[in-house]
């Protein structure tokens, strides 16, 4: 209902001045303006109720776009859709924090079991010039706009980090250690009684084993780790001896490619780690392209110049930037998309298995406060 809502809200309301269909509706489905509490106790349409609401959305919108929609009114659409899209990805998590059943299969069950790619990339340092541009097409205010930064050069690893590798600091005793962890991630640990992650759920002779949905399996040991927050990301790079990239040096090892004499960052950047052409299942894990996340070694179709796999698709990344606007930046019309947020979140960047190709461009910036661990976030290290 919220998501037909969305549409009906920026699409036909705002964008078309037409009357809202359902006198109510602000009351029951406006995120900027009805609490979390209160959302249990709504008097909202029953099931049959809201599918009719959602048709009755799109039949206008049709409608709507039959008479042709300009150029002010088709952001309302893009921005509308990719609303959608993130709540396909939010329902897809939210089954696995309630145990229910998996989603419907939609993409191929044979995900490739490729095996782990352990080894950094080297990136030159050089400008960097990070936010998006307006030739870009749609794009989010809190990517606005474009601006150069510096970059000293960097290693980063060719691969997320996997279960085998995360094994191997619980292993350690990684999150019993004091010293692995900041203040605030210790806090966070004490106070979840954090010992694993979340949904692990030890070992059965010898091997690890995980909650998939409703199911325990075993933990696949070279899928990138899931469901890890940004604290855990944190007291793993300090174990580890390695640290989390910022959101530039992540974006750079993306797109970024060698100046000719391979000193420094060119000023060209890919539109995608691979090239020019829009992602296929051969270079990225998108839009359920597979059942589920993919081995780190997987679709070497869609390495970067600099050799970083799966930077687009199959796992956020969590990076060690701040979610704060860029210089200049003024809100889109829809303003409770960023601004309410910076400075209390986290920076994460690329895409998972269950993002929309519209969503996970290379200068998609998600965020999230540090402390979740429902979203489908991982994340990759850099050498110190
Ligand atoms: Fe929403």
């Amino acid at each position: 209902g919220h998501v037909a809502w969305f549409h009906e809200y920026w699409t036909l309301r705002h964008a078309a001045g037409r009357p809202p269909l359902i006198d109510r509706c602000d009351r029951l489905w406006d995120s900027s303006n009805v609490a979390h509490a209160t959302r249990w106790h709504l008097d909202l349409p029953d099931r049959a109720g809201t599918f009719r609401y959602m048709a009755d959305v799109l039949m206008r919108q049709e409608d709507t776009l039959g008479s042709g929609a300009g150029d002010e009114a088709r952001y309302f659409y893009d921005l509308s859709i990719r609303h959608e899209d993130m709540h396909v990805e939010a329902l897809t998590y939210m089954r696995q924090t309630l145990e229910y059943a998996p989603p419907p299969r939609l993409g191929s069950a044979d995900r490739p079991r490729a095996g782990a790619l352990p080894g950094d990339a080297v990136v030159p340092g050089g400008r960097w010039r990070l936010g998006s541009t307006a030739d870009e097409g749609f794009i989010f205010d809190n990517e606005k706009w474009a601006h150069e930064t510096m970059l000293a050069p960097f290693r980063i690893a060719r691969a997320p980090v996997t279960n085998a590798e995360f094994a191997a600091f619980v292993d350690a005793g990684g999150y019993r250690t004091r010293e692995f962890w900041s203040d605030a991630g210790w806090t966070w640990r004490e106070q979840r009684g954090a010992e694993l992650p979340v949904y692990w759920q030890g070992k059965h002779d010898g091997v690890w084993t995980h909650r998939r949905y409703r199911i325990v399996e075993e933990l696949p040991p070279h899928e990138p780790v899931l469901f890890v927050s940004w604290f855990e990301a944190e007291a793993f790079c300090c174990w580890a001896k390695r640290r989390l990239p910022t959101e530039a040096e992540w974006e750079a090892a993306a797109v970024g490619q060698p100046a000719a004499d391979g000193t420094r960052l060119a000023d060209m950047r890919r539109p995608w780690p691979w090239g020019d052409e829009p992602p296929t299942a051969a270079q990225a894990n998108l839009d359920f392209a597979f059942d589920g996340p993919v081995d780190v070694a997987a679709l070497p179709g869609g390495d970067s110049a600099f050799g970083c796999r799966q930077m687009i698709g199959n796992v956020w990344e969590w990076t060690a930037s701040d979610f704060l606007p860029f210089a200049g930046f003024v809100a889109d019309p829809y303003k409770d998309y960023s601004q309410p947020w910076f400075g209390s979140r986290k920076v994460l960047r690329g895409g998972c298995w269950a993002t929309s190709a519209r969503i996970a461009r290379p200068g998609y910036r998600n965020f999230f406060t540090p402390d979740r661990t429902d979203v489908f976030a991982g994340f990759r290290t850099c050498a110190i």
